[in-house]
């Protein structure tokens, strides 16, 4: 069955009940959130109440809780070859897997980081440096995401993610989270995703792949620019996107949309997840989505 989502809020008063409901209300079957704003690392308590109120839903709803996806803050940066700013990100990142637990989350997808002219060996190496700091006190498990390439991050190329793994001990809590236009604004043509998942699997293994962020890209092949598009609407186009969301070595994981607001301020998830269901292209989904709202 297509597991297919988008990002959602979580605020400190609805928490976990806000997200999911938030993600039924796109007709959604799985979503991913981030423990609080993704742009900074305050964090507020879990509550065990509203988080029981939201399994008894899901287990209504027929929605699979094991397979949502938590999103780390894109701010920390474990390539940092500052040693205040590489420790702050270690402690924040235990503690997210912290949070992760007490919410019964799996999966948490995480960005690299960027070197910051230190070289991309160095960056490799700190990166895994923390990660072994990091694992080892819970079950949940770190998606590193595939990255556009823009500025100074690591994990554009597969080599780079494949060096980080190697150097990671605890190797059953490592995994990858694949972004569509990430690929894409990194040169690797998806349009013959067979070929990249084929070439994904000689170097880091197919299985470790455990989330897809969907997006499309308003930038060319190999643009290094990471600007989402909506479903379609971008160059890698609407027929390429199907075969990796429908693609059936990846068919039990999750597909998650991480495209643009409509004018900053209409969620497109309903409609996108609704054209994904269909397989057809809705030339006019844009202004549907500006009228309806
Ligand atoms: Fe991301
Ligand atoms: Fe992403
Ligand atoms: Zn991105």
């Amino acid at each position: 069955m297509l597991l297919i989502g988008s990002h959602v809020g979580f605020n400190k008063d609805t928490q976990l009940l806000g997200s999911l409901n938030e993600a039924l209300s796109y007709k959604a079957n799985t979503f991913m959130f981030y423990t609080g704003a993704p742009q900074n690392t305050r964090r507020s308590n879990i509550s065990k109440e509203i988080t029981e109120e939201a399994l008894e839903i899901m287990k209504k709803n027929n929605l699979d809780y094991s397979k949502v996806i938590v999103h780390a803050p894109y701010i920390v940066n474990l390539a940092t070859a500052d040693p205040e700013k590489f420790i702050f990100a270690v402690n924040f990142i235990k503690s997210e897997l912290k949070r992760c637990q007490e919410l019964g989350i799996k999966y948490i997808v995480l960005h690299p980081g960027s070197h910051v002219g230190s070289g991309i060996e160095t960056g490799i190496t700190n990166i895994a440096k923390g990660l072994n700091m990091i694992l080892g006190e819970t079950d949940v498990m770190i998606l590193l995401e595939t990255m556009a390439g823009k500025g100074t991050e690591v994990g554009s190329k597969l080599e780079e993610l494949a060096k980080i793994i190697n150097l990671v001990q605890d190797k059953d809590h490592i995994g990858i989270c694949l972004d569509t236009c990430h690929l894409n604004d990194a040169g690797y043509d998806i349009v013959n995703f067979d070929d990249f998942l084929t070439k994904f699997d000689s170097l880091i293994g197919i299985n470790k792949i455990k989330c897809v962020h969907i997006n499309d890209s308003k930038n060319e092949l190999g643009s290094h620019k990471d600007r989402h598009e909506n479903i379609g609407f971008g160059k890698i186009g609407f027929t390429t996107l199907i075969n990796i969301i429908y693609n059936d070595k990846l068919k039990d994981v999750p597909k998650i949309l991480e495209t643009p607001y409509v004018d900053r301020q209409f969620a497109p998830y309903k409609y996108e997840i609704e054209m994904i269901r269909n397989k057809k292209f809705a030339e006019n989904l844009l202004d549907k989505i500006r009228q309806q709202n």
